[in-house]
């Protein structure tokens, strides 16, 4: 434990406070696992926000980083690589559009995509010039940039930061007859969305959103722009969460397991009429296509297609959720269970302000299992795509007996002095 505070300490003293980690230092992770500094094993049930998908340390992917940086990691796009073209045609064959640009995170892909669908909408679409707009969904979660806390809704990502970027028009997320409004502006170029809000506690729209939706861009000339950071890569039980609705983005943004968690590479993909709008020097990033990030995105996707990760993630999401399904049964604790795939949530019953989710994590840490509230009171639940049925029902009685004996303990105080309501 005293090792523990000295390197939480120090990450205090010395780096910016953006983060409120749980208090666990992490030194190693193998596959589902992670290890402690003071030798305890965990089960990792965020995955990096789902950018472990093939696990830690997946050693083909490790392979892949090792024999590249041996061999050369940076070029910059000032020259060419033997490792981008390859990485370029796998990934459009793969994906089915023309052409890849290679970025690094996820925000920044994002923001990639933004100024794509703007340059569209003057050159193609014909929109007079700097008047674009694109609609944003509220509750969004998109990055860190200042595109992406202007398109957000959370005070805590957008507070403080302006001014913010104009040309930004923000509707409920879910909500067809608001999208179908809003698509009756002309300047509308572009509608960016998450096939599910992962973020905002992993909330999944109707049946038939994502396709309505894609429908109604088509018919407005207006581009549906899917952010799959979060869901794509096999995480929600598909490739692509899109898969769902046999829907084909006109933009995609990819990051975040591309590269199985082990060097940040991003994507955006498009076909032509799209992606040729970007001419020589007008975008770019020094790292972006770097022959280390191909090499390790190819061996990553293998990985997924390998190991059919998308049907391990969409057996045992199903599976999972009957289990927690039948756990709400019995405690009261647990308002709603939702997901797809790997990618859930479980909607804790108090108040958004109280710290009930946070106490849950921290008693399933110290039962072995690494979890993190989102938004309010709800704890998303990702493991690595790469675990096995039995492990998942081991974590299954983990998540199982931490929360009845939390409810249990809680009952016991409040029982004690009832005049506490927030005992915890
Ligand atoms: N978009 C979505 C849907 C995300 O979930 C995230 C990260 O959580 C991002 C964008 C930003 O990605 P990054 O943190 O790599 O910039």
């Amino acid at each position: 434990m005293e090792k523990s505070k000295y390197y939480i300490q120090l990450e205090y003293r010395y780096g910016a406070h953006n983060y409120a980690p749980l208090p666990v230092v992490l030194t190693r992770g193998q596959g589902v696992y992670l290890w402690d500094i003071e030798g305890r094993r965990y089960y990792d049930f965020l995955s990096a926000y789902s950018a472990v998908n093939q696990g830690h340390c997946h050693p083909k992917i490790v392979q892949a980083l090792t024999d590249q940086a041996q061999r050369l990691t940076l070029t910059s796009r000032a020259f060419y690589n033997d490792q981008l073209g390859p990485y370029l045609e796998f990934m459009s064959r793969l994906f089915g559009y023309d052409k890849l640009l290679p970025m690094n995170t996820g925000a920044e892909a994002v923001e990639t995509a933004v100024k794509l669908c703007r340059r569209w909408a003057y050159d193609v679409k014909k929109i007079p010039k700097y008047e674009a707009k694109i609609i944003f969904a509220c509750d969004n979660f998109h990055g860190r940039t200042l595109t992406a806390v202007s398109a957000s809704t959370d005070p805590s990502s957008y507070e403080g930061f302006g001014p913010f970027l104009p040309g930004i028009v923000k509707i409920p997320y879910n909500d067809i007859p608001a999208l179908e409004e809003a698509l009756q502006d002309d300047h509308v170029a572009g509608f960016v969305v998450e096939p599910i809000q992962g973020e905002a506690g992993v909330v999944v729209p109707d049946e038939g959103y994502l396709s309505k939706a894609y429908e109604l861009c088509k018919s407005h000339r207006v581009l549906f722009i899917a952010d799959e950071i979060q869901t794509g890569i096999a995480r929600t039980g598909k490739m692509l969460c899109c898969d769902y609705e046999e829907i084909r983005p006109d933009i995609l943004i990819l990051g975040k397991a591309l590269s199985g968690g082990v060097y940040p590479v991003s994507a955006v993909l498009a076909d032509d009429e799209i992606m040729l709008t970007i001419k020589p020097n007008e975008h770019g990033s020094t790292f972006g296509g770097n022959p280390l990030a191909c090499r390790v995105a190819v061996a990553a996707l293998e990985v997924v297609l390998e190991e059919k990760l998308a049907e391990n993630a969409y057996r045992l999401g199903k599976l999972f959720r009957q289990r927690m399904d039948a756990l709400r049964q019995k405690s009261t604790l647990i308002k709603a269970v939702r997901g797809k795939g790997l990618l859930n949530a479980l909607v804790i019953n108090d108040s958004p302000q109280s710290r009930t989710a946070t106490e849950i994590c921290l008693a399933l840490m110290d039962n072995g299992l690494l979890a993190k509230p989102t938004h309010g009171n709800i704890i998303r639940m990702a493991p690595p795509l790469i675990i096995t049925e039995e492990q998942l029902q081991e974590c299954c009685d983990i998540i199982e007996t931490t929360v009845l004996s939390y409810e249990k303990n809680r009952d016991e105080i409040q029982s004690a002095s009832p005049s506490r309501t927030n005992v915890h």
